[in-house]
């Protein structure tokens, strides 16, 4: 389906991808100024829609395929963004810049942006193909799992990741038995610290979903329904244990859609390899969001972010430079996460060998985790305290220098726990604030 208002006879800024980033890149380019046409391909049909309430609202009741949608119908028109729904882009030609689609037509683009975002890691065991075996990616696929989330039905969760944990809390709170299996020995373990894991994991337990860890599924097992299809009934972990199960979801992670780009000989490791204006290895091309990697200037690190946060700036720089406008400030990257009502947001990107400060008591519900790298602020977790998120997002942009003794007194505000600042007079800055 082809729709919109765009006019013009010269070749588009054509995206591939309407997700988070796809869209901002086409809305980044309106509100800088770009007056030539546009065209938006959207694999999907329907509008381009958010990801966050997929695993979250939309699995409850009352939410309809409405709830999670980005811009409405009016905004593409008013905006003379074209788009092309439920068409994928097969090929690249980049010295006649045009781009082969999936309906057979070939488009031809002036700058190409690819916003493809990722996909859920396919589960590989034995039985991965049965009915009731899902991954949560799509708008569709978070609807089809919420039709199978019915009041006692057995979950199996296969990772304890975001989806995983976010999945769990939904299908507890629709009165379903969920089990997690996980390979390694606590949640969350790719993106926060054990005591962070150790809080949900306890929290999720209060909620009667069992965990069980160091788990490796090694086949799912099904038995043949009415209608003469194979259902999945149970899982099997490698060491013999048998799991009974008539949904699982495996939320293994992700992989980057990169083939279009690696195909047309762009390069790419593990993501498209994009530089601070989301610029591929062809000027005329650009990658944004999840299917990129690049290098992060705070710390170097070669990343690739699987965040809104990251979806938005990144489109924010492409649609600057396609411009030649202004980008908005560098912000460091931040990720939330919603489970049981309880909310985890993370400012900055925790490396596993940095230190660790709890700052507050897990127990009482509120409290920070601060990560130090070079006795430099790199990462804090917080649960409920919202103050420290805000304040974190700034040090760790000034690659704030903390003291770890002021930073583990929830009492002395974070913005206080500079290194230099002595502790009794941080101390009593606090006092005389509270
Ligand atoms: P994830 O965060 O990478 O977590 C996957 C977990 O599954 C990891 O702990 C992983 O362990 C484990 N695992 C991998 N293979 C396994 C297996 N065969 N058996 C048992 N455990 C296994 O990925 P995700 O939760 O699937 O999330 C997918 C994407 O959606 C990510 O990009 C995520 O950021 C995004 N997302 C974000 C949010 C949010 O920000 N609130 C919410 C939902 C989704 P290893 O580390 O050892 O592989």
């Amino acid at each position: 389906m082809r729709s919109g208002t765009g006019t013009g006879n010269a070749a588009p800024v054509v995206i591939v991808g309407a997700g988070h980033s796809g869209v901002a890149v086409a809305a980044g380019l309106r509100a800088k100024g770009w007056e030539g046409c546009i065209l938006l391909i959207d694999a999907e049909n329907g509008l381009p829609y958010e990801r966050p309430p997929l695993s979250k609202e939309l699995l409850k009741d009352g939410a309809t395929d409405e709830s999670a949608v980005l811009r409405k119908e009016r905004f593409y028109a008013d905006k003379g963004i074209d788009r092309l729904a439920g068409v994928t882009a097969a090929s690249i030609d980049r010295n006649g810049r045009t781009v082969l689609l999936s309906d057979g037509t070939r488009q031809a683009y002036h700058r190409l942006v690819i916003a493809t975002g990722s996909r859920a890691r396919p589960l590989t065991v034995p039985g991965a193909g049965l009915q009731g075996v899902r991954s949560l990616r799509t708008r569709d696929d978070a609807l089809e799992l919420k039709r199978l989330l019915v009041p006692g039905a057995r979950v199996a969760i296969i990772g304890a990741g975001y989806i995983g944990l976010e999945v769990a809390a939904a299908s507890a709170a629709r009165g379903c038995e969920v089990t997690v299996l996980e390979f390694q020995d606590r949640v969350m373990s790719r993106v926060t610290s054990a005591p962070v894991s150790c809080y949900f994991e306890k929290l999720h337990m209060r909620h009667g979903v069992r965990f069980v860890f160091g788990a490796a599924v090694t086949s799912i097992d099904g038995e043949q329904s009415f209608q003469g299809e194979q259902r999945a009934q149970s899982v099997t972990v490698a060491d013999g244990t048998v799991f009974p199960a008539d949904v699982v979801l495996a939320g293994i992670g992700v992989l980057p859609n990169q083939e279009l780009a690696a195909d047309a000989g762009l390069d790419c490791r593990d993501g498209i390899l994009v530089d601070g204006d989301g610029r591929t290895s062809d000027p005329a091309i650009y990658a944004s969001g999840d299917v990129t990697r690049f290098t992060s200037p705070i710390d170097g690190a070669s990343q690739r972010l699987e965040c809104i946060q990251n979806a938005l700036a990144q489109a924010d720089r492409v649609a600057a430079h396609i411009t030649g406008q202004p980008a908005a400030e560098p912000e460091v990257p931040w990720f939330w996460t919603v489970q049981h009502g309880v909310r985890l947001q993370t400012a900055g990107v925790r490396h596993r060998e940095d230190q660790v400060i709890v700052r507050g008591e897990p127990a009482g519900g509120k409290f920070s985790v601060v990560y130090l790298r070079g006795g430099r602020l790199a990462a804090v977790d917080t649960i409920a305290n919202l103050a420290d998120f805000r304040t974190a997002k700034r040090l760790v942009a000034q690659g704030a220098l903390i003291d770890p003794a002021l930073a583990a007194d929830p009492g002395i505000p974070l913005a206080d726990a500079i290194a230099g600042i002595p502790h009794h007079a941080a101390a009593d800055l606090a006092a005389a604030r509270s």
